[in-house]
């Protein structure tokens, strides 16, 4: 039978697994395996050619006992309310892993962000928040960046949230502009913590960082500074970088033998992650096309694109030297994929805990807004650090005492949270 690789279908299933180790109530699991509230939403904007164009976006909310929703808003093509769905869910169990006092939302914008003009794409985001305004705000939801969406765009849903209500209101959104009320350290934060959680893991399994390569699924705000945080923090070696390329509508992989210079290709790619190949090839890197980055030699693995890109087709292709999956996609590994990651005894810093730097700083963000007061980049970066490291370990011993897989032991610290955040409010 071939795999059912719906990102929702996913998530529950994942959730499934843990409520059953767990033995968790019934009504309890039928309260966390959907989302509380979801609006589903048309928008009618104008084009700059006079047309109008409609588009579909969703923002769900999966649960905020902890606190206010919590999450991106992704501008995909191939969005759908089940991808949503099962990214708002990943983020309760991110926040509550992370152990910040948020719940998880997330939003989606079914649309090619490249194919709208600079002042297209701003009409559209004031547009969602004139018909999302009410559901939104500091105390109720925050969205975020993510996949297509970007430290501009934020800036423009604050103002356009701010002008409608009357204030100021700088933490209805994070993500947002340094110098328009975002914070130094969130553009890294996501990357970064990868790279934390990623330094944690290889104490554990005593490994040397500074003789490790990584191969890295792509090369967006995530894959660029998790690529840059290997080499400068961990001393490692990134060998190749794998990408979407928007106009050929196909996937390549850049690879070097002696490394990749993470700040060279960035120089050299536009906002949506494609690499410009003949800068590359000028500067003697290697392209093939393809998505190859799975079969590379190295010690790690860095899926930093889409979810389900490790899967049950794709897993069988990883390298035998491969020690460590690092997540910083969500949902990048399908439950058969994860079976054979299992077998192979290959390491897994699951995804929402991963990943969770850009939330957390997204926080932090929100804190320096509330105290209309803004810390320093390297204060960030160590609060940041700090919360990855706890984060970490709590997974880790909870892996180690009850002799579970890393993405169980991240459900079972998650879940309980959860669970124990709606006791204390009498929802149970
Ligand atoms: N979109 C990011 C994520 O998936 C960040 C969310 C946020 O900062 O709220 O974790």
């Amino acid at each position: 039978m071939a795999e059912n690789t719906n990102a929702f279908s996913m998530a529950q299933q994942q959730f499934d697994h843990v409520a059953d180790l767990l033995g968790l109530d019934h009504q309890v699991r039928e309260l966390l395996r959907w989302p509380l509230r979801e609006y589903h939403l048309r928008l009618p904007v104008h084009m700059d050619d006079g047309g109008l164009r409609v588009f579909q976006a969703f923002r769900v909310q999966h649960n905020d006992a902890l606190g206010p929703n919590k999450g991106g808003l992704r501008f995909h093509a191939a969005e759908t309310a089940d991808t949503v769905r099962a990214l708002a869910m990943w983020m309760t169990w991110k926040c509550a892993v992370a152990d910040i006092p948020l719940g998880g939302g997330k939003g989606g914008v079914v649309l090619d962000p490249a194919t709208l003009s600079a002042n297209e794409k701003e009409r559209l985001c004031r547009a969602f928040i004139r018909e999302l305004w009410r559901v939104l705000g500091p105390r109720q939801d925050v969205p975020a960046p993510d996949v297509g969406s970007n430290a501009q765009m934020m800036g423009w849903m604050m103002d356009e949230y701010s002008r409608i209500t009357g204030q100021y209101t700088p933490g209805v959104i994070t993500g947002k502009p340094v110098g328009g009320g975002g914070s130094l350290g969130r553009k890294e934060a996501t990357g970064y913590g990868v790279i934390y959680t990623l330094r944690e893991a290889m104490k554990c399994l005593n490994i040397d960082s500074t003789q490790t390569t990584a191969a890295i699924q792509g090369f967006g705000n995530v894959g660029q500074y998790a690529a840059k945080g290997f080499i400068s923090e961990l001393g490692g070696k990134v060998v190749c970088v794998s990408y979407w390329d928007r106009e050929d509508r196909a996937a390549y992989t850049v690879y070097k033998q002696d490394g990749i210079d993470p700040e060279f290709l960035m120089n050299i790619t536009d906002q949506y992650g494609s690499i410009d190949k003949d800068k590359a090839v000028q500067a003697d890197y290697s392209i093939e096309e393809g998505d190859d980055w799975i079969t590379k030699e190295a010690d790690v693995l860095i899926p930093a694109a889409l979810e389900g890109q490790i899967n049950a087709e794709t897993v069988k292709n990883i390298h035998e030297r491969v020690k460590i999956v690092a997540e910083g996609a969500n949902g990048p590994t399908t439950p058969e994929a994860d079976q054979v990651l299992m077998e192979r005894d290959i390491f897994v810093v699951p995804d929402f805990l991963c990943n969770a730097g850009g939330v957390t700083t997204s926080y932090f963000e929100g804190v320096q807004n509330d105290m209309n007061f803004y810390w320093t980049k390297s204060e960030v970066l160590e609060k940041l650090d700090d919360k990855m490291t706890q984060a970490f370990k709590g997974v880790y011993d909870m892996a180690q005492t009850q002799d579970v897989f890393m993405r169980d032991a991240a459900y079972m610290v998650a879940i309980n949270r959860v669970v124990k955040g709606m006791e204390l409010r009498g929802w149970l």
